[in-house]
């Protein structure tokens, strides 16, 4: 993924108020790009189930840590009072317990490793539920997702495709180790039923409320300086990023139910022009977890709202090491170096192994569970384009000097052996 560019994009289109659908009460919900009306009564299952501390380390370590403005969530000593609604005023009052020994338990359907059977023998990941989410859709789809670009007459290199056959692979391994696994997506063609073309008066009125008056229809090239001011761009990315992730989301949430999402990517680094795209020297790896958020998405009040669900849910004590656990093995087995952001504006180094970054990405707020999101390989680094290019095969090849597995069976092991390796340890 490109991250500057989703950042972009994702500022230009919230960092507004999107009052476009309109809302069932009295005051107006501040909402994200096709965000849901937050049902705030539901944390009502959460009330005692957190102390004032534990409370307070994850605002401030894990999901707030850019701040945010003083009337969204104020901290007493017996309660967390958190803004509902600016206009009507209304706040949620979530009550601490009076000490350690009147906790409740947080409600969830996911099963943290410490309350799951002890594994079977030989299978250190048995009866655990894992949904794979190859990230993106490839296919057809590749180059309006913008993961698509070609070096001569070489096969074309499509993310989407790349991570789908990661997650086959990886179903097969994970399989043979006990886990139940499901797959979020299972081909190139997207989930959600809607298209671009049922998003041109949304984009069209993102475009305006983002300050252009009369955008464009089209996009000229891939190279169009002004292509996101299109409506056909805008529409494009509520259609393959938005609607798409979102239902995802319901699949996972309502459908698929499990302990753990992983969502499987490969990285890049800006390739220009796709049909003539700049290879790299640069590779790297790392990890997301949900956290971060900006100041101006809590202002929103559905992402305000997932924001404290899933802190309430626990989620981050379990993906954290979990993606320290992962981070580790994939290190190890890919010799890859961290990823450094160049700012640390959208994102916050959590963990211990430095591979891993809070950030506020749909799938890792959505997905209610916990979700380790992996980046690794620059997809248009010399090295990984030629290890694409040598597609899959058995045992390893000499690959630009090197002698080295099939990239996609490097990807799916060394991440088998990181969930192996953390269960096996907080299973017992
Ligand atoms: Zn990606």
């Amino acid at each position: 993924m490109f991250d500057f560019e989703k950042v972009r994009t994702l500022l230009a289109i919230v960092a507004l108020d999107l009052a476009m659908f309109p809302p069932a009460g009295d005051a107006a919900d501040n909402l994200g790009v096709l965000g849901e009306h937050p049902r705030w009564r539901i944390l009502e299952h959460y009330q005692e189930t957190i102390t004032h501390d534990d409370f307070t380390r994850l605002i401030q370590n894990a999901y707030c840590t850019h701040g945010f403005a003083p009337d969204l969530i104020e901290i007493n000593e017996k309660t967390a009072q958190i803004l509902m609604n600016r206009d009507s005023q209304r706040y949620f009052t979530l009550r601490f317990p009076e000490n350690e020994a009147s906790l409740n338990p947080a409600p969830r359907l996911w099963r943290p490793a410490k309350s799951l059977p002890p594994a079977t023998h030989g299978k250190p990941l048995s009866g655990l539920r894992i949904a794979l989410d190859p990230g993106h859709l490839g296919g057809k789809w590749a180059k309006m997702e913008e993961r698509w670009f070609q070096v001569g007459k070489n096969p074309a290199v499509k993310e989407g495709d790349l991570t789908l056959r990661v997650a086959r692979l990886l179903a097969r391994r994970l399989r043979k180790s006990g886990a139940r696994v499901s797959f979020v997506r299972d081909s190139n063609e997207p989930i959600t039923p809607k298209r671009p073309d049922d998003f041109k008066e949304l984009a069209r009125k993102i475009l305006v409320k983002n300050g252009v008056p009369h955008p464009r229809l089209d996009v000229l090239d891939p190279n169009d300086p002004e292509k996101e001011e299109t409506i056909r761009w805008q529409s494009e990315i509520l259609f393959y990023r938005y609607s798409e992730i979102r239902r995802r989301a319901a699949l996972v949430n309502f459908k698929l139910h499990p302990d753990l999402v992983l969502c499987l990517h490969f990285n890049a680094e800006p390739w220009g022009d796709p049909n003539n795209p700049t290879l790299v020297d640069t590779d790297h790896l790392h990890l997301l977890v949900n956290g971060s958020y900006l100041q101006e998405e809590l202002e929103l009040d559905d992402e305000r709202f997932e924001m404290i669900r899933r802190l309430l849910s626990r989620a981050y004590d379990e993906e954290l090491p979990l993606a320290d656990t992962i981070a580790g093995a994939m290190a190890r087995e890919t010799g890859l170096p961290p990823y450094e952001y160049p700012t640390t504006n959208i994102t916050t180094k959590v963990g211990t192994t430095g591979y891993v970054y809070a950030r506020n990405l749909l799938a890792t707020r959505l997905y209610r569970c916990p979700v380790v999101y992996c980046e690794p390989y620059v997809m248009n680094s010399k090295d990984v384009f030629a290890r694409i290019q040598a597609g899959d095969y058995e045992g390893t090849r000499n690959v630009n000097g090197l002698e080295r597995k099939s990239i996609f069976r490097e990807y799916a092991d060394s991440l088998v052996d990181g969930l192996v390796d953390y269960y096996s340890k907080a299973r017992k």
